[in-house]
């Protein structure tokens, strides 16, 4: 409880120190053969598969240093889907964190847009 608090105030603060620092740099999708092990900022690391997306990975953009998992194939949820392969990332739904920093953001056009809880329906990603 206390420590889903602190995780909380400190993604809190990771991004408000972003939009006084301006950091506005765009996800960009990053087509790779695999997925790194320490993604960096600003993009969207996804491995396809007939030119369609399969897997992706990116940084957590609250600063928290988590890698996020995405998965665009298969029957287990969440699903996610990926705009395009190139160019800045638009991803549906929203990526909604249910444990550690609790993050929830859409990106769309290569831009996070921060949600608060409770404001959206979204697939929840668990750290499984
Ligand atoms: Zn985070």
């Amino acid at each position: 409880m206390l420590k889903a608090f602190i995780a909380r105030r400190r993604a809190w603060l990771a991004r408000l120190i972003g939009r006084i620092r301006g950091d506005r740099g765009l996800v960009m999708v990053t087509v790779v053969e695999e997925r790194p092990q320490h993604p960096r900022g600003n993009r969207l690391y996804v491995t396809a598969n007939g030119g369609k997306a399969s897997f992706a990975v990116m940084r957590c953009p609250c600063g928290c240093g988590d890698s996020l998992n995405l998965r665009f194939v298969g029957s287990r949820r969440p699903i996610w889907t990926l705009k395009s392969l190139d160019g800045p990332a638009t991803l549906r739904p929203s990526i909604w964190r249910t444990s550690g920093c609790q993050s929830h953001f859409f990106l769309t056009d290569g831009e996070i847009i921060w949600c608060r809880h409770d404001a959206f329906a979204a697939d929840e990603l668990s750290d499984s």
